[in-house]
């Protein structure tokens, strides 16, 4: 590994990355996916122009470079990873490691504190992870006197570890989203509106280590003034959660679509075609995508379109399988992820559907649906609208258009 000096001479730092239901998996496909992961977090420094250097040993993945702080920062938002720390480095001694913890400790803990030092061994013969804990815990005691230790709610904990190349003493722990790497998992294609769940959907597959593609339909003059940029800018956001791959977001205008179920249907029943033109759009643009499955941020009982006999008759419309993530949320729980993934930060203006009926169908019947939507031409509606198709692509941040 190359040397990184810190301003502790003899120290140098490390970030050290935990990842957590990977275990789960056999050694193969655990090998598999953290190939992936390293992957991952290569092309997320490489986006940021950050030279480092990755090792990976049993349970641990180590990471090399000049700013681990920058550095922990940025892998931070890597799918699949637990918590990432940044750590001291030194010798896999207790005494090495109990000096620097004796170095690290009061810049946590003062007079007063409480503190837990959680120890562990892998691989280093001579000792045990409780002699580890009690000689460290005993050296910050000598540092700052007046500090207690209490095991079961300490209000600083301070992590060592002691492996058979190194010694660590965690500095800053950072939590990390967990899940599963990026593009581990296949791709799926979600729907994606301005609104606050859809974003939300689509960062859970994410995280749950799907590949994704994106697909907006834009409702034209019924649609809010607003929406279209609001969606496209979820898109981008969500783009920097995968540093390195490139998303694309097709961008469908339907007009015409809804000039036809505003014109031609009874609007009690306008937002259950609307969903179901969605789905046989995205299920077209799936097969585009190699996607295997669609995803939509659909809440049962959240708006009227959404109670189970409508989405019962949202999803007959399409053959692929319909994912629905937030199917069981409380809406305050989906806008506390929006907010933390950065989504609901965007949701400003003009987002208002001119398309929704006063009183839309709260159980839309197949019969009823299927009359409905004989009297609008749906596969001619569907081909006319795949042609005003855009594909913006989102990488890093940044918007591109094909
Ligand atoms: P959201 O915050 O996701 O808009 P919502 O509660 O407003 O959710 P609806 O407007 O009924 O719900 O939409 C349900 C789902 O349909 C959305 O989560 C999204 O997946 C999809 N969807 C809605 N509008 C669009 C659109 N204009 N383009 C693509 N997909 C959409
Ligand atoms: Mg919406």
């Amino acid at each position: 590994m190359p040397e990184v000096q810190t301003r502790n001479p003899g120290h140098r730092k490390v970030v050290m990355i935990r990842y957590g239901e990977l275990f789960l998996k056999s050694e193969r496909v655990m090998q598999r996916f953290i190939a992936q992961l390293c992957d991952n977090i290569r092309l997320a420094l490489a986006a940021e122009g950050i030279h480092h250097a990755i090792t990976t040993t049993r349970g641990r993945i180590f990471i090399d470079g000049e700013d681990p702080d920058g550095i922990a920062r940025i892998v931070q938002r890597t799918f699949g990873i637990v918590d990432v720390s940044v750590c001291l480095r030194t010798e896999p001694t207790i005494a090495a490691i109990a000096e620097s913890a004796a170095l690290v400790a009061p810049r946590h803990l003062s007079a007063g504190m409480t503190f837990a030092v959680r120890a562990r061994r892998e691989n280093v013969p001579g000792f045990s992870s409780q002699e580890l804990a009690a000689v460290t815990g005993a050296r910050v005691r000598a540092v700052v006197p007046e500090a207690s230790v209490d095991l079961d709610q300490p209000e600083y904990e301070l992590f060592v570890e002691a492996r058979d190349t190194m010694g660590l003493v965690c500095e800053q722990r950072l939590t990390a989203p967990g899940g599963l790497p990026y593009a581990t998992q296949g791709r799926v294609l979600a729907l994606l509106s301005g609104g606050i769940d859809s974003p939300v959907a689509s960062w859970q597959m994410m995280r749950r280590g799907c590949a994704v593609s994106h697909l907006h339909v834009h409702a034209g003059p019924w649609g809010g003034a607003d929406t279209k940029g609001v969606a496209i800018e979820h898109h981008r956001i969500l783009s920097t959660w995968c540093s390195g791959f490139s998303i694309p977001l097709h961008l469908v205008d339907a007009t015409p679509f809804y000039e036809a179920i505003t014109e031609r249907i009874e609007p009690r029943y306008r937002c259950v075609l609307c969903k179901r033109f969605m789905l046989r759009l995205g299920e077209l643009f799936a097969t585009e995508n190699q996607a295997i499955a669609l995803v939509t941020g659909e809440n049962l009982g959240q708006v009227a379109s959404q109670t189970l006999v409508n989405l019962a008759a949202i999803s007959g419309s399409v053959q692929i399988p319909i994912l629905r993530p937030l199917i069981t949320y409380d809406k305050q729980d989906i806008i506390t992820i929006a907010r933390s993934i950065g989504t609901y930060a965007a949701i400003h203006g003009d987002l208002k559907c001119r398309a929704v009926p006063r009183y839309p169908a709260t159980a839309a019947l197949a019969d009823a649906v299927h009359r409905e939507e004989e009297k609008i031409r749906v596969p001619d509606l569907l081909t006319a609208v795949r042609a005003h198709t855009r594909v913006l692509h989102a990488l890093n941040g940044k918007i591109r258009e094909e």
